[in-house]
């Protein structure tokens, strides 16, 4: 008897998975999932009740329920990217989609690559990211914005998990976007699907079939057989997320690519996620602007309006955005020029910004706790194990350690990325026996993310360490300045006590801090708010002299106290 599988019994009705889902639940068969299968009995009881729910309803109509209120969003195109291990048929997977699922009409006309297409399955539109890997992928995330909602992860069934799926795999655990699992090249002699599977359980995504939750999909990129069911399997995932947008909603749109066109100036290729953008729009991108003048589909033709879920090319800004940009709609294009202006000042001063000298309530506020990210390489397989165990073993109260990725190989510019991608946490790149490549040292230090390499595993056990401690926050010591002792008070109106004082032993600073002591005992913590010589401010008194002293918030100092003169100082780690 033949088994089909959730998803195939609803293409043959004609509904959603997640319809028949919703039916199989109501039938007791809760916990499946679309790919589970079923036996041909089950799959009549379903035909069964899909059938009884169409049949014509004889009863009077109910009272019309109220109207819901309008949901906000609506179900908009999912956005894909595809990652995995070079040659294992990224490429190939998008080209086929692309000839096969493009809307109808459009075979044969030039389809441009503008970085992303839209495929259509069964009437419903899926945007694909057509810059495959997880380096254009992390590259968008870098800039803190969440392009992709379904990640396809491509393995192929003749040469299972590689170094860079396990890179994938990182990446896309990182960005916390769902995944599924394309097994291709199956129509290849040396398939071996089971071993893919295997691969994949033992590093936590196992099949449904054995209890798990990842979606596989075995398929030929080259052949197109399986094809269908990835597009399915997009589909149900992005109705299980609940992948929405409202078109008359907030602006919500990045830039994905984007370059300068000889003729017509900066181009870039935006997918709107919330919201529609709209031909002459004034937008800002980062510190580029302008009013849109004109958007175009992925075959160069012009498209007056993007809804949720669609990519278009941008021609009219003033400069090329970088991948990752957010799109902002603005009033007008003198605002958009403005707030372009400003961002371009802000960010050239800040580059020219001296650090301020950092107050002692500057310092206390580094020592919060925060997390340290590590990205790992190492060049053999066992030196990446030692190096782990090492790091494994570090410990720093109150701060965190994540090993982000770990992987074997020359420190890569998708390295850089994926740490300089957390944004909220101190990132690290370390190496064990390899080298840095060109383009990933570059790219660290324009993004600012350290990286480092050793030969010897103890000392970068003993740098990451020092890192650690180093977001511990410094470690402050006090240092004695001097010592004065009050002769007289003065309460001056609207400034408070006044403390007339000899300097017994160094000196005393204005802004120092103040510890005072009455008959031995501490009787008060704090700074030094003024300090005069006769009617003069003055910066430091010496030993032998005497002075005025006010102390920041505190008027009941009395002849006779001690004042401790002290500052803080970072220890160097
Ligand atoms: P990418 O590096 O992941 O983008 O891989 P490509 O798409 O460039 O594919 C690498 C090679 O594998 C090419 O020669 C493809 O023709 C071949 N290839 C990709 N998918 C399949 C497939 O399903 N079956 C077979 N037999 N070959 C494939």
């Amino acid at each position: 008897m033949t088994k089909k599988r959730v998803y195939e019994v609803a293409r043959e009705l004609g509904v959603s998975s997640k319809e028949v889902l919703g039916a199989l639940e109501e039938l007791g068969m809760a916990g499946l999932r679309a790919v589970s299968t079923l036996s041909e009995e089950d799959a009549q009881v379903l035909r069964e009740f899909f059938r009884e729910r169409a049949a014509p309803v004889v009863e009077a109509p109910p009272e019309p329920p109220p109207a819901p209120p309008k949901p906000k969003g609506q179900p908009r195109p999912p956005v894909v990217a595809v990652l995995g291990h070079i040659d294992h048929g990224k490429t190939t997977l998008l080209d086929t989609i692309r000839k096969t699922r493009v809307a109808a009409g459009e075979a044969g006309g030039i389809t441009q690559s503008i970085g992303a297409y839209q495929a259509t399955f069964h009437g419903r539109a899926i945007t694909f990211i057509d810059t495959p890997g997880h380096r254009a992928f992390t590259a968008m995330r870098a800039r803190g914005a969440q392009i992709t909602d379904i990640a396809v992860l491509v393995v192929a069934a003749d040469d299972g998990v590689m170094a860079q799926t396990l890179e994938a795999i990182d990446h896309i655990k990182a960005a916390g976007v769902p995944m599924i699992v394309a097994i291709n090249k199956m129509d290849k002699p040396g398939a071996n699907k089971d071993r893919v599977v295997q691969d994949l359980a033992k590093l936590g995504f196992a099949p449904e079939e054995w209890g798990g939750s990842t979606i596989m999909v075995p398929l030929s990129a080259l052949t197109g057989q399986g094809v269908d069911d990835l597009l399915e399997m997009i589909l149900l995932v992005a109705d299980m997320e609940g992948i929405s947008g409202d078109p008359e909603g907030e602006l919500e749109a990045m830039v994905i690519e984007s370059s300068l066109d000889p003729s017509r100036g900066p181009v870039a290729t935006v997918i709107v996620k919330n919201g529609t953008l709209r031909e002459r729009d004034a937008i800002v991108v980062g510190s580029a602007y302008g009013r849109i003048r004109a958007l175009l589909d992925h075959r160069g033709e012009r498209l007056p309006a993007a809804p949720p879920g669609t990519p278009a090319v941008v021609l009219g800004l003033s400069a090329v955005p970088p991948a990752g940009e957010r799109v902002e709609r603005v009033s007008d294009p003198n605002e958009a020029r403005r707030i372009a202006e400003e961002r371009v000042r802000a960010e050239v001063e800040a580059r020219r910004a001296v650090r301020a000298p950092r107050t002692f309530e500057d310092l206390l506020q580094a020592a919060q706790a925060k997390k340290l990210v590590v990205v790992l390489k190492a060049a053999t397989a066992g030196g990446l194990e030692a190096a782990r165990h090492e790091l494994g073993n570090l410990k720093a109260d109150g701060v965190e350690l994540e090993i982000l990725h770990a992987g074997i190989g020359p420190v890569t510019e998708s390295d850089v990325l994926l740490a300089s991608a957390e944004q909220d946490m101190q990132p690290l790149v370390v190496g064990y026996a390899v080298r840095v490549e060109g383009k990933a040292a570059r790219l660290a230090e324009v993004r600012g993310v350290p990286v480092r390499t050793y030969d010897i595993i103890y000392d970068l056990a003993l740098d990451v360490e020092r890192a650690l401690k180093r977001l511990l926050g410094p470690e402050l010591r006090e240092v004695k300045v001097g010592e004065a002792e009050v002769l007289k008070t003065f309460d001056i109106d609207g400034v408070g006590r006044v403390a007339g004082c000899t300097v017994r032993s160094g000196r005393v600073v204005r802004g120092a801090r103040v510890r005072a002591y009455r008959d031995g005992k501490e009787v008060f913590v704090g700074e030094i708010a003024s300090l005069k010589r006769f009617a003069d401010d003055v910066r430091e008194v010496q030993a032998g002299r005497e002075c005025g002293i006010r102390v920041r918030d505190w008027n009941e100092v009395q002849p006779g106290d001690t004042l401790e003169i002290y500052t803080v100082e970072e220890v160097p780690v």
